[in-house]
């Protein structure tokens, strides 16, 4: 058995450890006698599964009690209308700020609902950074801000956390979830497609202050409404069952394996210093991003050449390093190196692109 070292945006590499344990578990989940896929969801023995993916998510990210967990289908997009369903319920106002093209989907579904100011957009610069925006520009009376907290196109990721008083603040995190330490109560709401850092796709998460559950707006149907899945332990309807167990294992290897949400951090820290390290010395390759709005996850670069930039991307395939393509709307090459990326997998991209450097060089 050969596995590629895999770059993809999403959904994405998962830890060996995880797809150990649920291969050894796949036929028969802890003496059930039956695969989780094929478990009802009511039974005993799968309400132990996603209740203790729950409290691992609660220990992980250090949620509050005052928080909903919510474990949801619809993608992280889904989000984008759910949000101002159930939040933009007092004043019908809500600011958003632009940092690329989720953020910028959100917006247009939030503008179907109420009165949306966006109070800064980065696409002047091809969303190559993340604007700086005074608290003075925000609405006062908005019912919530939305931010999209780490740019999965772009590279692009938030130094600072907006100061929105007692404005609920939104983030959607689906690309740096679980990846860094986080004050969630910093944040109304945190919602998140699991297919980059939390498991497989199928499953969306929303971490959200109980206070905002309960006021959706009139109309809204039942399954839209986070109070349907906050009264119903996620499960008004069948919830995604084996992406939360997978989710639950993915936790379980942050916990266990890497040694908890600190290390998992101080890991991704050591592992993108490594790219960006060579990237900031290489005459080839370049970086898009500068500096304290650099993601740990998503790392963007290019060679300025178009040609040369496929000629990369097909060879580092051939040798085992795929999906380095950028996204088909910004081209260039992105390397994803979600929590499953290994440091050595990052160092045999970087010698690998030395390599390429010196063979191509003019
Ligand atoms: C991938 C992604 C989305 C879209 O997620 P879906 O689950 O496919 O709807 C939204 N926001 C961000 C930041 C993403 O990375």
């Amino acid at each position: 058995m050969s596995r590629v070292l895999n770059f993809s945006a999403g959904p994405s590499a998962l830890p060996e450890w995880v797809l150990k344990k649920a291969a050894e578990e796949m036929l028969d989940y802890n003496g059930s006698g039956q695969s989780v896929m094929e478990m009802s969801h009511r039974s005993p023995v799968y309400a132990s599964i996603i209740n203790d993916c729950e409290e691992r998510l609660r220990r992980v990210l250090s949620i509050p009690e005052n928080y909903d967990v919510l474990f949801l289908q619809g993608g992280a997009s889904l989000q984008f209308c759910m949000v101002p369903m159930n939040l933009m319920n007092k004043s019908g106002k809500a600011d958003y700020i632009i940092t690329g093209q989720w953020a910028n989907k959100a917006y247009k579904e939030g503008v179907r609902f109420g009165e949306c100011k966006v109070l800064a957009n980065s696409n002047d610069k091809t969303y190559s950074y993340i604007p700086k925006v005074d608290s003075k520009e925000f609405t006062p009376d908005a019912d919530y801000l939305h931010i999209c907290y780490n740019n999965t196109i772009y590279g692009t990721h938030y130094p600072y956390i907006p100061e929105t008083g007692d404005v609920p603040l939104v983030a959607d995190m689906s690309s740096c979830i679980l990846s860094e330490k986080i004050d969630v109560s910093k944040f109304g709401l945190i919602y998140a497609g699991a297919q980059k850092n939390m498991g497989p796709a199928g499953l969306t998460v929303v971490i959200v202050r109980k206070d905002l559950v309960g006021n959706a707006k009139e109309n809204t149907p039942t399954m839209l409404d986070y109070k349907t899945h906050a009264d119903n332990g996620s499960m008004f309807n069948t919830p995604p069952t084996y992406a939360i167990y997978i989710c639950g294992l993915v936790l379980r290897w942050i916990e266990e394996v890497v040694g908890g949400i600190d290390k998992m951090e101080e890991y991704n820290k050591k592992k993108a210093a490594v790219l960006y390290n060579y990237l900031d010395e290489s005459k080839m390759f370049k970086a898009t991003v500068e500096g304290e709005d650099r993601s740990l996850m998503n790392v963007p670069f290019v060679t300025g050449d178009e040609a040369l930039d496929k000629k990369f991307i097909a060879e580092a395939k051939a040798a085992g390093l795929v999906n380095l393509a950028g996204h088909r709307s910004v081209g260039g090459m992105r390397a994803s190196i979600y929590n499953a990326m290994t440091i050595e997998g990052v160092e045999t991209l970087v010698e690998f692109m030395k390599k390429f450097e010196k063979d191509n060089a003019r």
